[in-house]
């Protein structure tokens, strides 16, 4: 078989990698490598046409793809799903991410053909029913959050930021401040709220986070100015702590004229327990796919929509639903709005069904349950550990994810990401690494609500055992880590700043004279 070394960086052979090669695991060929495009995988009869209805448009080359059966096209991406660690194969406490169980009774939903089945553009008058699940979703959305209006088009959570801001920003030239050209962002953020606010044009002024790992509303009001057009703050925090000046610091932001975005990704920890509105924020992106169990993961798809408070709900963006008698519309132009749509057409509908599913399958006390429980299994993983690893900011009980520092490594030539590799070996995904940047070397884990206790025991007695490990000197299971996996440690840095995205055919060197 001619290996196509151009469309895979990674391959047999090369530095950082090894051959997995075992029985169950073999290396996975590309699609183009298995089969040829001289053959198809189904016999379709040759077809006579008499007339060309494509005006002469008709494909004219060959159709450059792989013929295959589809019990070799259905191995092929079997197989590839086993190379990966994923939510359905092991516990995936990767922090600030909200990696929990997807219930199939989700998945079953959006298949229903009367959502699965219908098309954008369709009359109104004939999608009743996703309308009226989108008006549902909202509803909850509203009620969960206690704000007034929501826009739930986004498509990500990064999408819901921008679009949160963008509204911010248009509020603030209603009431003729376009002056206002800085936003706050506490240093603990995540990288989207920085990116966000310059992406949009704002100077991003960071404000420190306060040794406990909280911002300390005295911070917040040092940096308010005329100039300052909102604050974008994370609450519960990434650092895992609900911020217990957050009230203060809201006041203090519209005193100033400025406006509250608060950044829902940790939406899970509170969910059916707090309702931010009630916090004094004005935009709030929600992660669906997170808080609500969509599928995420791998790039998407994500749906982030964005609750305002009634200050910034003039400056939604469309479509919208509006219910009207007894029907629903669908409402995708009025006069003078200043935002227009961020999307083409409606946003992720098989992630509404998903979220919406999730919601009434657990009911208001169940989803309040859920961020308990969430809250629970971190504070458990917290306490089994902490005796061995180091604990940040241990005056508080932490939210939904426990955060330690490498402290606990120092001297022992192991890394947090050396540690993170050994996991891999052990059967789990690696926390969430370097990430607060507050915390050196932090590890965040965010177990979820749907781990049990005896998964939790599992993964804290792997944890333990590593750690042990690594301060008695055996610094080379985690240096060499993963030894395990089907493939080793990767160039990462190589990966990112030069990917190979296009599959090129290899080109057949005429044979040597024999
Ligand atoms: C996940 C996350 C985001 C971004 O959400 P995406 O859906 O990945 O774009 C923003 N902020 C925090 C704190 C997050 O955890």
């Amino acid at each position: 078989m001619s290996m196509n070394t151009q469309g895979r960086p990674t391959g047999i052979g090369t530095l950082g990698t090894s051959a997995s090669g075992s029985a169950l695991l073999p290396d996975e060929p590309l699609l183009f490598e298995i089969g040829d495009t001289e053959h198809s995988g189904v016999d379709l009869p040759e077809v006579d046409l008499a007339t060309d209805r494509l005006g002469g448009f008709g494909r004219k080359s060959k159709l450059d793809l792989a013929g295959l059966t589809e019990p070799e096209a259905m191995r092929h991406y079997v197989r590839l799903s086993r190379l990966n660690h994923s939510i359905d194969s092991g516990m995936y406490p990767l922090g600030s991410c909200t990696m929990k169980h997807n219930p199939r009774l989700n998945e079953k939903m959006a298949r229903l053909p009367g959502f699965s089945d219908i098309h954008p553009l369709q009359p109104v008058s004939t999608v009743q029913g996703a309308l009226e699940l989108m008006n549902e979703l909202s509803h909850w959305l509203l009620t969960l959050t206690n704000t007034a209006a929501v826009a739930l088009s986004p498509k990500a959570g990064a999408h819901g930021e921008l679009l949160g801001m963008m509204a911010i920003k248009a509020a603030q030239e209603a009431k003729g401040e376009a002056h206002r050209t800085i936003v706050l962002v506490p240093e603990s953020a995540h990288g989207t709220n920085p990116a966000t606010a310059a992406f949009l044009g704002y100077t991003v002024t960071p404000v420190p986070a306060r040794a406990d790992g909280t911002v300390d509303v005295e911070a917040v009001k040092a940096a308010l100015s005329p100039d300052v057009a909102a604050i974008m703050l994370t609450n519960p925090n990434t650092c895992g702590l609900f911020e217990p000046q957050v009230i203060e610091i809201a006041k203090a932001v519209h005193d100033a004229g400025a406006f509250f975005y608060c950044d829902g990704a940790n939406f899970n920890a509170i969910m059916g327990v707090v309702r931010p509105g009630d916090l004094g924020i004005d935009a709030m992106h929600i992660n669906l796919h997170k808080t609500f169990s969509t599928p995420h993961g791998g790039g998407g798809p994500g749906a982030g929509p964005v609750v305002l408070s009634a200050a910034l709900a003039p400056f939604a963006p469309v479509p919208f639903i509006k219910g009207v008698q007894d029907r629903f519309e669908l409402i995708e132009h009025i006069e003078a709005n200043a935002l227009g749509r961020v999307t083409a057409f409606h946003g992720q509908m098989g992630m509404y069904v998903r979220a919406l599913t999730y919601m009434l399958s657990h009911g208001a006390d169940g989803l309040a349950q859920a961020a308990q429980d969430a809250v629970l299994n971190a504070n458990y993983i917290k306490s089994r550990l902490e005796h061995a690893f180091s604990v940040p900011f241990p005056d508080y009980p932490t939210m939904h994810e426990a955060l330690f520092d490498d402290s606990f490594l120092k001297d022992s030539g192991v890394s947090t990401l050396d540690f993170a590799k050994a996991m891999i070996d052990e059967g789990f995904h690696p926390m969430t690494m370097y990430f607060p940047l507050v915390v050196h070397g932090a590890m965040l884990v965010e177990p979820t609500e749907s781990e049990s206790k005896q998964t939790l025991d599992r993964f804290c007695d792997v944890m333990l055992e590593l750690a042990k490990d690594a301060r008695d000197g055996n610094s080379a299971r985690f240096t060499s880590a993963p030894t395990k996996a089907p493939r080793r440690r990767l160039d990462e840095t190589r990966a990112a700043r030069q990917p190979i995205l296009k599959w090129e055919r290899p080109v057949d060197l005429p044979k040597a004279a024999e």
